[in-house]
């Protein structure tokens, strides 16, 4: 899992206008693809590389939500489903949307970590990735809130370079904020894992339902515990600036079917009407 930082750049425009499931707005790597699905469909279940692709029920339509792979190929069409135990592809025309980049400079103990750092982090991203394999059946509230208030300093998506070299992108938002700043569920759920861990600092991972989830780090304090259920705009913790972070913010990432995508795509959107 990977790991963030605080910068004054980019600004975020809200003006989203939500796809549905006919329309073109998230089409693209880090999107959100958003399908009417029938009842039995909707039984049956949907996997992704063997992740479960989240879905849900609305004004009694069914409707999967699929996230785009960010490293995707542009010219990549079938994306090959399966539901149940049939065969279900997706076939989407991805648009190209630009990220920028970024150059951060951190402490070489993060870019250049100790053979003890190195067991630990191999450590911890095992504990990550067992936790990425659980989800809960549960209704999703796909209508997020923002998790802080605060001055979004990292988009997602951007190109990152530390102490210039390239690293990962970033998948998530960061909002710069005072340590101690309440930080709250976007939506409601399960708390699938807390900790404190080498480059996420404190954290927490919860599960909003079928595998639509979301990671909260560099955190102060935590408020919750695994296995917690919370509502919509509970306290969860505050913000801080453990791990690997140059300043106090909260990291925000959220995936579906364990791909990461733009946490902004659910915020203040009517995602299926
Ligand atoms: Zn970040």
């Amino acid at each position: 899992m990977k790991l963030l930082i605080i910068l004054c750049i980019s600004t975020f425009s809200f003006n989203h206008v939500f796809a549905t499931e006919t329309g073109e707005e998230f089409i693209y790597p880090g999107g959100v693809y958003v399908k009417e699905i029938s009842f039995d469909q909707f039984q049956n279940g949907f996997h992704y590389l063997d992740m479960k692709v989240p879905t849900l029920k609305k004004n009694n339509s069914y409707y999967l939500l699929f996230g785009i792979p960010k490293d995707i190929d542009l010219d990549t069409r079938n994306f090959n489903l399966k539901n149940g135990d049939e065969d279900y592809v997706i076939t989407l025309n991805l648009k190209k949307k630009s990220f920028g980049k970024q150059y951060i400079n951190i402490s070489k103990k993060f870019t250049e970590p100790t053979p003890d750092a190195l067991d630990r982090i191999i450590r911890e991203r095992n504990i990550l990735n067992l936790a990425r394999n659980k989800w809960v059946s549960s209704d999703i509230d796909t209508n997020f809130i923002l998790p802080v208030i605060g001055q979004i300093s990292g988009v997602f998506g951007t190109e990152r370079f530390y102490n210039n070299k390239k690293g990962n992108y970033h998948n998530g938002v960061d909002f710069a904020a005072s340590i101690g700043t309440n930080i709250v569920a976007p939506s409601s759920g399960k708390v699938l894992l807390t900790g404190d861990f080498f480059y996420n600092g404190k954290f927490v991972y919860m599960d909003h339902g079928m595998n639509l989830k979301s990671i909260f780090i560099h955190m102060n304090t935590i408020t919750v515990e695994k296995g917690d259920f919370v509502n919509k705009g509970d306290v969860i913790g505050h913000v801080g600036n453990t791990g690997k972070s140059t300043g106090p913010h909260l990291h925000w990432s959220v995936t579906l079917n364990s791909v990461y995508v733009d946490p902004m795509i659910f915020v203040n959107n009517t995602i299926i009407h």
